[in-house]
């Protein structure tokens, strides 16, 4: 080890109940459970968490996100957090999604999934070719240079492009995302199990589809979609729709709120060379299409839920943990019987058990039966670590409501 980084190392004692949780493999260095938080200061420091008797239990850095300070990333003593640590971290990783690098059906997945792959607040995404790098904190982003270093040695790439997501609320910090090598024509056009989706790097905090529901989106095309009549809510690009309509549906219904919706799911559907016109693409608060759609007597034989977390809209606040029962219940009303919802959310704050209790009740309120049909949550590539279970965020139900 070098005197340099070990001059930078800041010592924090962990209180003393916290200590199991650090040293079972938790991750996350939270607030509450050090004594000398005060005397961190400049994100991206390298910290060493002890107990009060002074012993060493791990080392990480410090950057602030959400409810952390920052994140374990090793627990030998003598390991440097320098350029070695970041490019064997970076290579395992890329060695583990050997698979998907080899699968031509598929050329967008995550490479790379924070504390999964073993450092928190790092995020990094492939998308033919182009490399995307997500970081989480002002503290992560301090040691860019070492990773943007590592990546370069281990893989070959067309172009890197980066998202700062880490303004004072945590946000998406808007900047031209060019890194380094070529920069891409956008949209590239990716393709996942064969499908074909645009997608920008230099556009925003999302990309255009979000990669963590692929196997959902192939099951609704190989089993469920044929002959359906569609409902996809939240549709954002209608990825889902796309695939409900390759898989044969008879039609699909997109409902965003976002106006940027309607022409990227026009785009969606032209490159997988199915006419927009034959589809509805509607730009609307989902909450308002549901009160139509019952008006209209309106039903469908699939509908499909993905909310945000967490979204407020001009009369609507809507928060999946207070109001996903609510939003079932509207859904289980214009679903025909026998159809199928698929009840989606990416809320880290409760887990499949209770989502299930959301759909149970929401059912009962309204007096109807229901069947689970199937059950998924992250794919392989986003790795997670299991000593931190709120990682773990997806959840999917596929529905099927029974006749009354
Ligand atoms: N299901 C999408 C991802 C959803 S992202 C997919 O598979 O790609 C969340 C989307 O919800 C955003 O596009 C946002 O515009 C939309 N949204 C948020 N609140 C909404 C509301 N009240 N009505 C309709 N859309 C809403």
């Amino acid at each position: 080890m070098t005197g340099e980084s070990m001059k930078n190392e800041l010592q924090l004692k962990v209180k003393q109940k916290y200590v199991k949780d650090y040293k079972n493999g938790y991750p996350l260095i939270s607030k509450e459970s050090i004594i000398n938080s005060k005397d961190l200061t400049n994100e991206g420091t390298v910290i060493k968490l002890v107990d009060e008797r002074n012993q060493f239990i791990g080392k990480g850095y410090y950057g602030k996100q959400n409810k952390g300070l920052g994140w374990l990333l090793s627990f030998d003593q003598n390991e440097e957090i320098g350029p070695r640590f970041f490019k064997d971290k970076i290579q395992t990783a890329i060695d583990t999604r050997g698979a998907l690098y080899h699968n031509l059906d598929t050329t967008a997945f995550r490479v790379f999934n924070g504390e999964g792959d073993g450092i928190g607040g790092l995020i990094i995404d492939y998308y033919d070719g182009y490399y995307v790098i997500s970081w989480y904190s002002e503290g992560i982003y301090q040691f860019k240079d070492y990773i943007i270093d590592a990546l370069t040695k281990v893989v070959e790439f067309k172009g890197i492009y980066q998202k700062k997501r880490f303004d004072a609320k945590g946000q998406y910090i808007e900047e031209d995302d060019f890194v380094t090598g070529e920069k891409g024509e956008f949209p590239i056009i990716v393709k996942e199990n064969g499908v074909h989706f645009a997608i920008y790097l230099n556009d925003g905090a999302m990309v255009g589809v979000f990669l963590d529901q692929r196997e959902v989106r192939k099951l609704i095309r190989d089993k469920y979609a044929y002959g359906k009549r569609v409902l996809n809510t939240f549709s954002y690009t209608g990825a889902f729709s796309v695939f409900a309509a390759i898989g044969g549906a008879v039609k699909t219904t997109s409902v965003d709120l976002a106006n940027r919706s309607l022409q990227k799911t026009k785009e969606q559907f032209s490159i997988n060379n199915i006419d927009p016109s034959t589809q509805d693409i509607i730009v609307e608060d989902v909450f308002h299409y549901f009160k139509y759609a019952v008006k209209k007597n309106l039903l469908f034989d699939m509908v499909i839920l993905d909310p945000p977390s967490f979204a407020r809209s001009k009369k609507h606040t809507f928060s999946a943990e207070k109001d996903y029962k609510d939003l079932l219940k509207e859904a289980i009303t214009i679903t025909e019987d026998n159809g199928i919802i698929v009840a989606s959310t990416n809320c880290s704050s409760f887990g499949m058990n209770k989502f299930k209790t959301f759909i149970d009740i929401a059912f009962k309120e309204l007096g109807g039966q229901y069947k689970l049909m199937e059950e998924y949550s992250l794919p392989e590539d986003y790795k997670t670590n299991k000593h931190f279970k709120e990682g773990n965020y997806l959840k999917v139900v596929f529905i099927k409501k029974l006749k009354a």
